[in-house]
């Protein structure tokens, strides 16, 4: 059979509320056209983040009711301690109540001013966490991940030469740690291969640089290398990420990615005295070690995730679902970042939009119009988040894990296909009030006249 189903069967509904058109003209308008200010009751398919939005399973959900909830030393602790051990291999784990927790103690214990993180892409809040420390988080792609339209099987590498001329104008006393994240999030979701994980970590074992993975996305990771990379198509997913980590000195995770977890989050190192320091800064912030900042039952989501994120139904269902919807809609005109990645969809709206001048933000104008014309939400990433420091103009719809069927993707390819019938007609924006920091929270804006 060549057709690829949901590989669940559903048990507990949501129910969607359609809104009209004149409504949402009106929720936009009271929202000064930023859709992080729309109630999620008035939105119909939710595209805005793929993070803590997933569909927990049957047994998630009793592992919820089996949580353990003592202070110190809960079972539910040793059963993700188990769960983590057997993937990642590394000898320290401490949960943290979600990703940035974790990246927040990684760099409080490696980081002083002046270093430099080198990574193929780091996230937003990783990248905040570094430069908190008074460290620069360096950004080292590789040359052509610039060139949204080039279709490379592992867009997400790091750039290795650039590494090594990093390290050789730093000094290596200057370069606490290096990151790679997988999937590369902020490069599209584009995957990293195993070799180049390897070249990274012989670069970084030459200069005494420990590595770590930045590993919210690891299952999907893995999946593109049992798909793509030469001599992996006989391995399972598990047995490819579990080489994976044992490429890496440590990890930080977002639980709430590719844990199918609503919450939560956890820092594993193989280093004795940093996990000795972390384990102080956990407690002072987060909380005891057995729980670090979570309940016992979210400790249970995540241990039960981690196993059933690797299960190759899913992931081939996963991967083929969100390729579904970008061929879907590149195929039929609308330019995106190809070749589509592991967790979402980036539309480049500069293409798209060549009439609106990046000052009046064409990815937040797509954005508009896909809620306007059908309740849809999806996010900028572009001149409204980064401002001149924006690379692209992107609109990004991220995939929530288990949560939409087929024909919720039909109607949102529908949907894009229709408002890009009709594009000439999208106005660009300005903005009217927006705070300093992070304005694409909370900034308001209107349509240029
Ligand atoms: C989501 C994410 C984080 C941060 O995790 P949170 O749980 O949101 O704090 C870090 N890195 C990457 C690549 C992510 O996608």
């Amino acid at each position: 059979m060549r057709t690829i189903i949901e590989p669940f069967r559903i048990k507990s509904v949501e129910p969607l509320h359609h809104t009209t058109v004149e409504q949402r003209e009106r929720y936009l308008e009271q929202a000064g056209y930023n859709l992080f200010g729309i109630d999620a009751r008035h939105i119909l398919i939710d595209l805005l983040t793929d993070s803590g939005t997933s569909a927990m399973s049957t047994e998630q959900w009793a592992g919820i009711m089996r949580g353990d909830e003592s202070y110190a030393g809960g079972e539910s602790f040793f059963r993700l301690k188990r769960a983590a051990d057997e993937l990642t291999g590394f000898r320290h784990m401490i949960p943290t109540h979600q990703g940035r927790a974790a990246e927040r103690i990684l760099f409080a214990v490696m980081c002083k001013p002046g270093n430099a993180v080198p990574s193929n892409t780091h996230f937003d809040t990783t990248r905040a966490n570094i430069e908190f420390t008074g460290a620069r988080a360096v950004d080292l792609p590789i040359p052509e991940a610039a060139d949204t339209q080039a279709r490379l099987d592992f867009k997400g590498n790091m750039d290795t030469a650039a590494l090594e001329a990093l390290i050789a104008r730093e000094g290596a006393q200057n370069v606490p740690l290096a990151m790679l994240t997988v999937t590369n999030n902020s490069g599209g979701g584009q995957p990293v291969s195993m070799a180049n994980i390897e070249a990274v970590k012989r670069v970084c074992a030459r200069h005494g640089v420990p590595l770590y993975l930045d590993a919210c996305r690891f299952a999907e990771n893995a999946w593109f290398i049992h798909e793509r990379e030469a001599g992996y198509a006989d391995w399972t997913p598990k047995r490819i990420a579990q080489k994976m980590f044992s490429l890496a000195d440590g990890c930080t995770f977002s639980a709430k990615k590719d844990a199918f977890a609503n919450i939560g989050g956890f820092l594993s190192t193989n280093d004795d005295r940093i996990s000795h320091e972390q384990t102080n800064l956990l407690i002072l912030t987060e909380g005891f070690p057995t729980y670090g900042g979570l309940a016992g039952r979210d400790l249970e989501a995540i241990a039960v995730g981690l196993e059933e994120v690797l299960d190759p139904d899913y992931l081939r269902y996963r991967i083929v679902s969100t390729g579904y919807l970008g061929r879907h809609i590149a195929d039929r005109g609308v330019p995106i970042v190809e070749p589509p990645g592991g967790h979402a969809i980036y539309i480049d709206a500069a293409r798209m939009l060549p009439h609106i001048p990046r000052e009046q933000f064409p990815a937040q104008a797509l954005a508009v119009e896909l809620y306007r014309h059908a309740g849809i939400r999806s996010v900028e990433i572009g001149t409204l988040m980064f401002g001149a420091a924006a690379r692209h103009e992107l609109l990004r719809l991220a995939i929530p894990r288990r949560v939409y069927t087929q024909s919720h993707i039909d109607y949102v390819v529908e949907a894009i296909l229709e408002v890009n019938a009709a594009k000439e007609r999208i106005r660009g924006l300005e903005i009217v009030e927006a705070p300093p920091f992070l304005r694409h929270f909370s900034a308001r804006l209107r349509r240029v006249q």
